[in-house]
């Protein structure tokens, strides 16, 4: 017995030696993706670029269900014309489905494939119950303690804007580009996003081959993760699907609520939020995510880089701790948010039905299918009616797209030159953008704005108190002069 438990004893220190040894050879082999740059001076900007964003800022182009209010698009374009002269005297201008622009600047060299450049106008409504609760109001694009304020100034006119200013910046330097540069500007991503589809219809039609495609989506963020120092430039290689769902459910009598059945409509129906509530969506680290970790584990500390070098062993607790927080728990899931119900139409009466809104965003490797057959398995409920609302927003995600790409190494490149602190990694945009509208032109798809935040600035988005400081200004509109000179080396 003794001789048996020594040799137990000495076969479990030998393996636990051998485990060790490939964690921390793991470790040791995983090197950092980041590419070495030299830094480059700050060229410098136009005369009066931020009051031009402040007038921009001004002009409430706001998307609203309702309709939209023409005359301020229209006076947004006679202000883009006039405010970037040579951009309107060099460079072809197109304006689709309304109010959306599509800038052409031709390059020299027409073998070279064009690149696309993508922003959008609108911005989204500032309800009146908040609008007091600005600290400027929301369409002053007020310059106030070194930040412009205001609807689109992170969401996106400042991109539009910017774009234009690094055009304007290279024209006025005598800079013709080699290849093509595209500025697509659409007027209603905040609704359907109509205006880019008639630009992608439109250079489809042209039959353009696009060497790649930048949009708005992830940016640079400080505090990215516990663990890791450096602020991260997330660039979105993929987003996430969309669909709502419709749970009904009809009982074949209501009742009088003096003397209830055992089982109500608004209880049964409860009772499947709660389980889905309960049984989220499997978690995992695949595709995305994966590439997620290969670049951002070689820089963190000794303990997190072996736990993310060994993720054969260690995905299980990576995926737990992200699932902690709302802002990780979206990266590695498919998420159901239960978002209205209805039901009932008096205090005294038992409905006869019940109904919920669930909105879902789907991650890569699955579809709006299969998310609605996992719905359903999990409610388990053959009397819940579950369907996809197709009269609103429906997508599956997007293609993933590769980072082995030139569109690829020119971002990260840019990124590196510009916000040189930063380290890049590649990962996936939960919310939507433009660029789903472009997937059929087939190019290689990337999602970053290049501007430096914090995690609280995120609630700007949408939100109260939309702001940009200069500084970030400063760097989108150099960002974006540099990406068109590095994309056309
Ligand atoms: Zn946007």
């Amino acid at each position: 017995m003794r001789r048996f438990l020594r040799r137990l004893f000495r076969w479990t220190t030998t393996a636990l030696v051998v485990l060790l040894g490939i964690l921390t050879i793991n470790a040791i082999r995983f090197h950092s993706r980041q590419i070495a740059v030299s830094p480059l001076p700050d060229v410098p900007l136009a005369e009066g670029a931020f009051d031009r964003l402040s007038e921009a800022v001004q002009i409430p182009t706001v998307s609203r269900r309702s309709g939209i209010d023409s005359s301020a698009f229209q006076r947004l374009d006679s202000f883009l014309m006039s405010a970037f002269p040579l951009a309107q005297r060099e460079l072809e201008r197109t304006r689709l489905a309304g109010y959306s622009l599509l800038y052409r600047w031709p390059g020299r060299n027409n073998k070279l494939n064009p690149i696309l450049l993508l922003a959008h106008l609108d911005v989204v409504p500032v309800e009146t119950s908040s609008a007091a609760q600005w600290t400027h109001p929301p369409f002053s694009g007020l310059l106030a303690d070194d930040h412009v304020w205001g609807r689109g100034t992170l969401d996106d006119k400042m991109s539009a804007l910017g774009m234009l200013e690094a055009v304007e910046m290279l024209l006025r330097d005598g800079y013709y580009p080699e290849r093509t540069v595209y500025l697509a500007f659409g007027h209603d991503e905040e609704l359907d996003g109509t205006g880019a589809q008639s630009i992608a219809a439109h250079l489809q039609g042209r039959g353009e081959q696009i060497e790649y495609i930048l949009d708005e989506g992830l940016l640079v963020l400080e505090n990215a993760l516990p663990g890791l120092d450096p602020p991260v430039a997330l660039v979105g290689i993929a987003e996430k699907g969309y669909a709502s769902l419709k749970l009904t459910l009809e009982l074949q009598e209501g009742g009088h609520s003096m003397m209830p059945p055992e089982r109500s409509a608004i209880g049964d129906l409860s009772e499947a939020l709660l389980r889905l509530q309960e049984q989220p969506f499997p978690g995992a680290l695949e595709g995305v995510l994966d590439q997620f970790f290969d670049y951002i584990g070689p820089e963190m500390g000794l303990f997190s880089r072996i736990a993310i070098a060994n993720r054969w062993l260690t995905a299980p607790l990576l995926v737990r701790r992200f699932s902690d927080d709302p802002a990780t728990n979206a990266l590695v899931r498919t998420t159901a948010a239960p978002t209205m119900i209805d039901a009932g139409v008096a205090d005294n009466v038992l409905p006869v039905s019940a109904e919920a809104t669930v909105n879902l965003r789907i991650r890569p490797g699955e579809t709006v299918e299969s998310a609605v057959a996992y719905v359903k398995q999990i409610i388990d409920d053959d009397r819940i009616r579950v369907e996809v609302i197709r009269s609103g927003a429906v997508s599956d995600p997007s293609p993933v797209t590769s980072t082995e790409t030139f569109g690829f190494r020119v971002v990260e490149k840019t990124i590196r030159e510009r916000f040189p602190t930063a380290i890049v990694a590649p990962s996936l945009v939960i919310g939507r953008t433009d660029s789903r509208h472009y997937e059929a032109l087939q190019a290689p798809t990337y999602r970053f704005t290049p501007i430096q935040v914090q995690r609280a600035d995120l609630s700007r988005f949408h939100g109260l108190d939309e702001r940009i400081s200069l500084e970030n200004y400063r760097r989108l509109i150099r960002f974006y002069h540099q990406l068109i000179k590095n994309s056309c080396k």
